[in-house]
């Protein structure tokens, strides 16, 4: 489970973060993960819980926020929303697509109290 590895690396970037701004009590930490990133919004909060278990982060509020992959086809030039569960043009039924946004996870905000 790739996840695992994520939350792994996600832990560490906020500690570097922490420290580096000094942040003391650290409240919430929200995550955004795009649709067509790979990453299962569900199981990133499972291994998030497994990462932190006995550490000072894990009474910390983990929020995942979502953001809708977008995607263009190769055979009409059509851009869309993309569903992750039906991969194809909505306009063509092409299967040829392109991926524009959503790829990504990014830690968008650390609150610190
Ligand atoms: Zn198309």
């Amino acid at each position: 489970m790739h996840e695992l590895g994520i939350c792994d690396a996600l832990l560490k970037m906020v500690r570097n973060i922490a420290k580096e701004e000094e942040l003391e009590e650290i409240s919430r930490i929200t995550v955004e993960i795009g649709t067509l990133s790979g990453v299962v919004p569900a199981y990133m909060a499972d291994c998030w819980v497994a990462v932190t278990d006995g550490t000072e982060l894990q009474d910390v509020e983990f929020v995942i926020e979502e953001l809708e992959g977008t995607a263009r086809c190769l055979d009409c030039g059509e851009e869309f929303v993309a569903d992750v569960n039906r991969l194809r043009c909505p306009k063509c039924s092409g299967e040829k697509l392109t991926p524009l946004t959503g790829r990504d996870l990014t830690l968008k905000e650390i609150l610190a109290t």
